[in-house]
């Protein structure tokens, strides 16, 4: 099975790629939804998470506080790093499995639609490795005004990640996504047909 990395900064439209690939036949392994899986209520990832950030992050219901955990974890690097070292690696097993179980339902190809795929070196593990770029400017409206996020929030977040440069020297395909939807979406369906030629 054909594996094919997505990925770009935030607000880049990894969503709305993704979005028209699953239409154009290809399963979607989502990353943020499988973090969000994995942090479900008596999961042993949001127990081992407890462990690390006290047991009140997570909440009588049985289900996590985020913006509490966000509070508790973003706060230093160590403790960024603390929270890290367990998610990422069960966001990884978790990930895998749903693509060997797409594979056993003979999927030809599947995307991973993953945020992080240059900064934690998967992109070496996918057949495709697909970047949406889009100038950070851009980015900051489409997030204030798409997603309500503060201008300021929306800069932070994106200098605390690796640049676009970074993210475009490790593609095999580079979507431009400055422009407008009807733009992207040719682009995409240059990209379905160069996957249909490697199957
Ligand atoms: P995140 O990193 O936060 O998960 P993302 O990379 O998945 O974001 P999207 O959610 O797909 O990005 O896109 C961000 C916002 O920009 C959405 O509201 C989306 O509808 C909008 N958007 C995406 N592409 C375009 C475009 N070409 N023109 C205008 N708006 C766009």
């Amino acid at each position: 099975m054909l594996k094919i990395g997505l990925t770009g900064g935030i607000g880049s439209g990894k969503s709305t790629v993704a979005k028209l690939l699953r239409e154009a036949g290809y399963p979607v392994v989502d990353a943020d939804q499988v973090a969000r899986d994995n942090m479900e209520p008596g999961s042993p990832v949001l127990a081992e998470v407890a462990e690390a950030f006290g047991a009140d992050i997570v909440r009588d219901d049985g289900s996590l506080d985020r913006a509490e955990l966000a509070r508790r974890a973003f706060s230093d690097e160590e403790r960024t790093r603390t929270l890290n070292a367990i998610t990422h690696p069960a966001i990884r097993a978790e990930s895998n499995r749903r693509f060997a179980e797409l594979e056993t339902q003979g999927a030809a190809a599947a995307v991973y639609d993953m945020p992080l795929l240059v900064e934690l070196g998967l992109d070496e593990e996918m057949d495709l490795t697909i970047v949406v770029d889009v100038h950070p400017d851009e980015r900051v409206r489409r997030l204030v005004s798409s997603r309500g996020l503060d201008e300021q929030d929306a800069r932070n977040r994106i200098s605390r990640q690796i640049s676009d440069a970074e993210r475009r020297a490790k593609a095999d395909v580079v979507i431009d996504n400055n422009g407008s939807l009807e733009e992207l979406k040719q682009q995409v369906n240059e990209v379905v047909s160069r996957i249909g030629k490697m199957l």
